[in-house]
């Protein structure tokens, strides 16, 4: 079942590859056109603040 006390509408975007932190949506830099499968990302961690392609 859905969590009904979440109310933040994007789900995070993945978790930083460098420190396993999950990276919210908010933290989204720029979204790159999809590369075969999976969409690219670089997003801000908000543990080590560097940018990362989320994981
Ligand atoms: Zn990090």
């Amino acid at each position: 079942m859905w969590e009904s006390n979440i109310e933040t509408a994007d789900p995070p975007l993945g978790k930083c590859p460098a420190c396993d932190v999950t990276i919210p949506a908010a933290n989204l830099v720029i979204a790159y056109d999809m590369v075969g499968d999976w969409p690219r990302m670089l997003a801000t961690c908000p543990d080590c603040e560097d940018a990362v392609n989320p994981v």
